[in-house]
């Protein structure tokens, strides 16, 4: 069974301009990241802000222009899609955005905003298109005289709630989630993230699901990878990389978490330094000047990505 999306070498350099216009860095915002996605699983991304996750997101879907590497959706790499193939293929891969309310148009109707997608795609008639809104409303957990309401009426979760409808209105099988439930209310997470898990399962959908907190990712997520300065350290199944994580990176992160079950052991894993510029990321391992178990090697070599047992794999010298 092919896998919906495999990103392979995937590198996005922004370049930094100094005086006078002149190319002086690059901030490696994604570097070298590789992983798939299969059909009806959600992936989920971790990382500190800042660690090119947002980044990778907008760049597998051709939001900017990558730096080299593939994203090969359902056997078509998108990087060498023609404006008309991406076009199709963006019906097909759609974003549900951290902030819904910078992504609302304030002077639109929801019926409008959510209407949109279908015009720009040339999907339906009219009446086709009005019916495709009332009803995605109600599946998102709204109500049908929502439709001539403005983004203004509405509270942050029913906002994201619209955000989530508007990726919906196209049928897409591919939904990248960045960091859905980061700009609401803590008290209103878990009715926005069982939302995500229903429409998963009502529509088939595979989720590409982004965020900070990693027991939020665990919580949604069939698999993870843990980012750090544009690489992909860790990854592994949900399960698996709970049980064992190998990356001190990855430790660190679970160490933080608060242990649920009684009994459970729990070393913290305490992380020295600061994060470092991503304008001078360390040499040789890039997680060296935080790692407690960094030697020579490490300040000298990048370690390279090796599968330790079957789907997990990282990225550290002591594998
Ligand atoms: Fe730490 Fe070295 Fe492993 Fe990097 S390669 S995570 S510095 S032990
Ligand atoms: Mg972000």
């Amino acid at each position: 069974d092919r896998p919906l999306l495999e990103v392979k070498g995937l590198k996005k350099y922004f370049p930094v301009r100094g005086a006078l216009g002149t190319t002086v860095q690059e901030v490696k915002a994604v570097n070298d990241v590789t992983f798939t996605l299969k059909r009806g699983e959600t992936f989920g991304m971790v990382g500190e802000s800042g660690c090119g996750k947002s980044t990778l997101g907008r760049t597998i879907l051709r939001l900017t222009e990558p730096t080299e590497g593939q994203a090969i959706y359902d056997g078509r790499d998108v990087f060498d899609m023609t404006d008309a193939q991406l076009k199709a293929a963006r019906q097909d891969m759609q974003m549900v955005f951290q902030d819904p309310f910078s992504s609302l148009n304030p002077r639109k109707r929801i019926g409008a905003i959510l209407e949109e997608p279908l015009v720009i795609h040339g999907i339906g008639t009219a009446q086709e298109r009005t019916e495709k809104v009332l009803d995605i409303l109600t599946r998102v957990g709204l109500q049908a005289e929502h439709y001539y309401r403005y983004p203004h009426e509405f509270s942050g979760g029913q906002r994201q709630r619209i955000g989530i409808a508007r990726a919906l209105m196209v049928d897409p099988r591919l939904i990248v989630c960045d960091e859905p439930v980061s700009a609401l209310d803590v008290s209103i997470h878990s009715q926005i993230i069982n939302l995500l898990k229903q429409l998963q399962a009502e529509f088939g959908l595979t989720y590409l699901f982004i965020a900070h907190d990693i027991s939020i990712v665990r919580y949604i997520s069939d698999r993870i990878g843990v980012m750090y300065l544009g690489q992909m350290v860790e990854q592994a199944a949900t399960d698996d990389l709970f049980a064992a994580p190998k990356h001190t990176h990855t430790q660190a992160l679970l160490s933080a978490v608060p242990v649920t079950q009684p009994g459970a052991r729990k070393e913290r894993v305490v992380l020295g330094g600061e994060i470092p510029s991503p304008l001078d990321p360390p040499s040789g391992c890039v997680f060296h000047t935080r790692c407690p178990m960094a030697t020579e090697l490490c300040k000298q070599k990048a370690p390279a990505r090796r599968e330790i047992t079957e789907g997990h794999h990282v990225a550290c010298h002591l594998y």
